[in-house]
């Protein structure tokens, strides 16, 4: 099982400024690639915490994504925070900084030097071309980890994913058996479909978790399971105990 965690930078989204929508669009295609997403954490712009936070708990992850804090601004830190957690230098990526410099030329833009800190990327990672935004995305492998540093608009970061994530996620060819299927249902409480569906499913091996949810007038049953020869009858019978429900 491929393990990653999205870590989303900025004090504007732990003092509420901004909701951060970058892990909901992200864990869903992670998912849809098979990589099994078990942490999401948002942090503010401060270096300390950021460093300590990496250190503590990056290291069970196969695939570590930052988001965030990749601007030309002193409270943009990540690239630091990010290298000084790893134990690497930052060097300037020509192509990174010939490309920003032609950017901001185009739009009259002064350079000055947090642009060019931009272009700084950590000796051996690869810069992710940026094609809506400035700062290039960074793809770090560092022993068996691999880290992703995203910009934090939204904008950026998708056209980024669009253009070299997810091919790189394509290019890992993930094996993962784990299914969900889902079923809408009303006019019956939460807790009692619970109950139904867990008798019912109690003696299956293939089952691997069931989970609710509520949304008003109808709840959701989640059932994640793996592929088994009986599967397709053992829903098709479970579908025939909840029919009255099932819309
Ligand atoms: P910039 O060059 O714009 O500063 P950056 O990579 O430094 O890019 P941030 O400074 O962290 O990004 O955020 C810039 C803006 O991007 C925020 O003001 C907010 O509008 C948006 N943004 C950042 N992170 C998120 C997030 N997790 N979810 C939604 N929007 C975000
Ligand atoms: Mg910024």
């Amino acid at each position: 099982m491929i393990k990653s965690a999205i870590f989303t930078i900025g004090t504007e989204i732990t003092d509420g400024q901004i909701t951060d929508r970058n892990s909901q669009w992200m864990s869903e295609r992670l998912t849809h690639y098979g990589a099994e997403v078990v942490l999401h954490a948002s942090l503010p712009d401060d270096p300390k915490q950021i460093v300590d936070f990496l250190n503590t708990n990056c290291p069970p992850f196969d695939i570590v994504i930052v988001s965030g804090g990749l601007g030309p601004t002193s409270d943009d830190i990540t690239r630091y925070a990010v290298t000084e957690h790893l134990g690497l230098a930052l060097i300037l990526d020509e192509a990174s900084w010939l490309s920003i410099e032609n950017k901001l030329k185009a739009k009259s833009v002064i350079l000055r030097e947090g642009h060019r800190m931009q272009a700084m990327i950590p000796k051996g990672s690869k810069a992710l071309d940026n094609s809506v935004g400035i700062a290039p995305g960074i793809h770090i492998t560092h022993n068996s980890q691999q880290y992703f540093l995203l910009p934090g608009p939204p904008a950026e970061l998708q056209a980024i994913w669009n253009d070299s994530i997810e091919l790189y996620f394509k290019s890992l060819n993930i094996q993962n058996n784990k299914k969900l299927m889902t079923w809408q249902c009303q006019g019956i409480a939460e807790s009692e479909l619970a109950h139904l569906t867990e008798s019912f499913f109690r003696d299956y091996s293939f089952i691997i978790k069931t989970g609710y949810r509520i949304n008003k007038p109808k709840v959701e049953v989640k059932i994640w399971y793996n592929e088994a020869p009986e599967t397709k009858k053992v829903f098709q019978d479970y579908e025939k105990l909840i029919k009255k429900y099932n819309i």
